[in-house]
């Protein structure tokens, strides 16, 4: 078994404006550009550093810390180089995000979508969603940014659609109650319960307020601008860093063969997505990958502003309506300019997205758990858009594809009992099918009656 390669604190990063170019020091928490008001990212000046370690000698290095037993290495930053060099691992906060496991349709499921797939499944982080790498990220550098810079009171805060919400709770709550606090914002009645206990568990100060998620955001963004608080919605780049551990984690599980790969990704903010294809961009640019995988976004028709983009290329922002992938249910998603630049330069025709009705997430959703799987409503949003894609054709069946359930079933169980019960709104547009039916039976506690009821053969 070959040593573990530790890391070293190394490179240099600095926000840069994706619009004009401009670079600002990484410790100032600016959100977006303070010259022309466009989105930022975090670019490692010194990149090209990397390009010395040959391809091989990073998968060396990548796979030899998958035998470690060192928390900090374990999770997300497994990738350290490619996240956020510059902090040391003593700064890392490891709560066990990352590392999520790839799980084979079965094949009847595989029958049923049109084509063998897999699912990754990052229901299967600390708060249960996708959100918690970036949280990983962005509470690291936080904590990291305390030390450093010695600042003794901060307050993080994000607009949420629920999980984000309880990523960030949760991971400030690990943080020292003297320095830290956590304050977030919800669209009253638009997250589950599930959703809403997870910030109130973690101790967070919950704010409800009237509206959609995007109202949510525009406060934020203004209390972002023009107070003092460390924003942790995906439109601090320091979040897109550690959701590009998504991408590396699934090169890595296909043994660094991307070759004829499909990512299918649900779309809300789009931040994960941006995410997704800046991390795959770094593998092609180091040479751990040989080709860029194809990206298959989906949203539901009810909140589809990148698939109308994608359709008629033209960019509109959209008033949404009920979704059951609520958690995506965003009509004026922040991050897709960062899109729009990573498509027109880099995926050209590797990017597809489609638009899905509300019935096709539920029976995706339904379809895949009576196969095995655990996917919340946004998962379902990915099975129904990789059926549709292939079904007109999008995508031919003979490429290989990874599915991206974002969050744990459990989170979104109201949803199922709304369908099991026939009970959704009429703005849904969701009518329930039989077949996918589900109730208990109240029966009395009697094996006879029991075996009856289920006409029990009996034993000789
Ligand atoms: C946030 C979220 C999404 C949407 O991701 P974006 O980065 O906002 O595009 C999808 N599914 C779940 C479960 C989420 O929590
Ligand atoms: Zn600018």
């Amino acid at each position: 078994m070959s040593e573990v390669t530790m890391p070293e604190v190394q490179g240099n990063l600095v926000y840069k404006c994706i619009g004009c170019g401009q670079t600002y020091d990484i410790y100032e928490f600016v959100y977006t550009c303070p010259q022309c008001g466009s989105l930022l990212k975090i670019e490692n000046t010194l990149f090209g550093e990397l390009l010395k370690t040959p391809p091989d000698t990073w998968k060396q290095i990548f796979d030899s810390r998958r035998n470690t037993t060192l928390g900090e290495l374990s999770g997300i930053f497994r990738f350290h180089e490619l996240i956020l060099p510059i902090i040391p691992l003593e700064d890392i906060i490891y709560l066990g995000e990352g590392q999520t496991p790839i799980v084979r349709a079965n094949p009847e499921l595989s029958a049923w979508v049109g084509a063998p797939f897999f699912v990754k499944n990052d229901g299967l982080n600390p708060s249960a969603s996708f959100k918690d790498r970036g949280m990983a990220s962005a509470i690291s550098f936080l904590n990291h940014a305390i030390r450093v810079k010695n600042l003794d009171s901060v307050l993080g805060i994000c607009a949420s659609t629920g999980d984000t919400s309880a990523a960030a709770a949760l991971y400030l709550s690990y943080l020292p109650k003297s320095k830290v606090s956590a304050v977030v914002l919800l669209p009253q009645g638009k997250v589950t319960s599930q959703q809403l206990s997870q910030p109130l568990g973690s101790g967070a100060q919950v704010i409800e307020m009237p509206g959609v998620f995007d109202d949510c955001m525009r406060v934020v963004e203004e209390l972002a601008q023009n107070y003092h608080v460390f924003l942790l919605n995906s439109k601090n780049p320091v979040r897109i860093l550690g959701q590009k551990s998504y991408a590396y984690e699934i090169a890595q599980q296909l043994g660094w063969d991307t070759g004829d790969l499909v990512v299918v990704v649900p779309i809300g903010n789009a931040g994960n997505i941006t995410a997704i294809m800046e991390g795959f961009l770094d593998l092609k640019k180091l040479g751990i990958v040989g080709e860029l995988p194809t990206i298959l976004g989906v949203q539901s028709h009810h909140a589809d502003p990148v698939s109308r983009w994608r359709s008629t290329g033209d960019y509109r922002p959209m008033k949404v309506s009920p979704s059951v992938a609520q958690a995506a249910m965003i009509g004026d998603p922040v991050s897709f300019p960062k899109v729009r630049q990573l498509v027109e330069e880099f995926y050209d025709d590797r990017f597809h997205v489609v638009s899905v009705t509300e019935s096709e997430i539920m029976e995706g959703m339904l379809t895949a758990n009576r196969h095995g799987h655990v996917v919340c409503t946004q998962g379902g949003e990915s099975v129904a858009g990789l059926k549709k894609a292939l079904a007109e054709r999008r995508i031919p069946a003979d490429h290989r594809f990874v599915l991206d359930s974002t969050s744990h079933q459990l989170k979104f169980a109201s949803f199922q009992q709304r369908y099991f019960n026939d009970s959704f709104d009429q703005e849904y547009g969701i009518h329930t099918r039989e077949e996918l039916k589900n109730n208990p039976t109240t029966l009395e506690a009697s094996a006879q009656k029991i075996a009856q009821f289920l006409g029990l053969a009996k034993r000789d």
